[in-house]
């Protein structure tokens, strides 16, 4: 599982990092985004999965590759 931020969304909060920084990090513009990881583990993919679903602007989603 992947995940991508849609920057034009992300309002800079940081509650991802917080929650998960193993996939989430804030870049030099204070923006977040979602490093280019395929997540196994299972405790940080419940932990980025929450990060997805508490962004107050609905910035985080799933990066499906196809
Ligand atoms: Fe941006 Fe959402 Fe992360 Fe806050 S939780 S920094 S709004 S992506």
């Amino acid at each position: 599982m992947k995940f991508k931020v849609n920057e034009d969304a992300c309002i800079c909060c940081g509650a991802c990092q917080a929650i998960c920084e193993e996939v989430f990090e804030i870049n030099d513009e204070g923006f977040a985004e979602a490093k280019d990881v395929e997540v196994t583990d299972e405790e940080i993919k419940e932990n980025a999965i929450d990060a997805m679903e508490g962004c107050p602007t609905s910035a985080i989603s799933e990066k499906k590759e196809d």
